[in-house]
């Protein structure tokens, strides 16, 4: 089994020790690699745990529901809870730590005085349908990078912009660790598995498939332009009258602002939408030509 550790000290204790268990001659200080889940764990982050062990001796997955994270009107009391399978599912992928601290562990006094700030990209798109979601995510990551001290952190594609702002974070505050990233993973029709596809109905979860495959239609597109490639995904997405638009963009990838007409290469494509009561993002690399 995993140790499935719950307090600060006791974390940072048995990863001493575990450190000097692991250290060898050739290597006195092993890797150590932490995966930040908020748990209900799936395929998508299990995928993120394999590239945490190919690249760290020593691998912790936190699973940590975040409030500060969440807006008011948000998902934070359904949000998915599932530790005991979650532990299981990790146990079985051989890791060895499981970081899962209470809320009063982690915001002893309440919500911290002190936050991270995203900037103005923490303000676009994800951020602006979710005030003040990047700063509690950026100030989480903070204090896990602090507790975990990892050489390297693993995030998933499949929130791009919550990437980008962590390495933005990591270069602006000089924190010591290599941030990783891992594709997204899909189920067979392309929707990108999700903890919150199980809150789908059957119909919902099939009109779901309108966001993979109006990004596909961007991809297919995007040789004609930016406007080309908008308005195919837009097409898909309005012939799904389950699916509720929230935004869709196409960003320059190493800055993350909205592209031009007239931008050519790499770009990447962003939906997010409502399908029900259930808000799913998605994202892919396109080419504009
Ligand atoms: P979450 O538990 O949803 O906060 O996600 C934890 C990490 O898993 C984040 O870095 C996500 O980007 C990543 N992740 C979530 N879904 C997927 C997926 N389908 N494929 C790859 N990574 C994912």
């Amino acid at each position: 089994m995993p140790a499935v550790v719950e307090t600060i000290a006791g974390l940072r204790s048995q990863l001493r020790i575990a450190a000097a268990e692991a250290a060898t001659a050739s290597s006195p200080q092993p890797l150590v690699a932490l995966v930040p889940t908020m748990g209900a764990l799936h395929d998508g982050h299990l995928a993120l745990v394999q590239r945490a062990q190919e690249s760290a001796a020593i691998v912790v997955v936190s699973i940590f529901i975040n409030p500060l994270q969440f807006g008011s009107s948000e998902d934070l009391d359904r949000y998915p809870r599932t530790v005991d399978t979650d532990v299981e599912c990790l146990r079985a992928a051989g890791v060895q730590f499981v970081f899962a601290p209470t809320i009063a562990d982690m915001y002893p006094t309440g919500p911290t005085q002190t936050r991270v700030v995203a900037g103005d990209i923490g303000a676009v798109l994800e951020g602006n349908s979710r005030p003040g979601h990047f700063d509690g995510m950026l100030t989480v990551v903070s204090k896990l990078l602090n507790i975990v001290t990892p050489d390297i952190v693993v995030f998933g594609e499949k929130d791009a912009q919550q990437a980008f702002l962590v390495k933005r974070m990591v270069a602006d505050l000089d924190i010591d660790v290599v941030v990783e990233t891992v594709p997204t993973i899909r189920e067979d029709d392309g929707l990108a598995l999700s903890s919150r596809n199980r809150f789908l109905d059957g119909n919902q979860r099939t009109a779901a498939t309108a966001l993979p495959r109006a990004l596909e239609a961007a991809a297919s597109s995007a040789g004609a332009g930016t406007d080309a490639a908008l308005s195919a995904a837009r097409s898909v997405l309005e012939a799904e009258p389950a699916v509720e638009l929230d935004y869709l963009a196409i960003v320059d990838p190493e800055t993350f602002l909205a592209v031009d007409a007239e931008h050519r290469g790499p770009a990447l494509v962003l939906v997010a939408a409502r399908v029900g009561t259930t808000r799913l993002i998605d994202n892919h690399a396109i080419h504009l030509g």
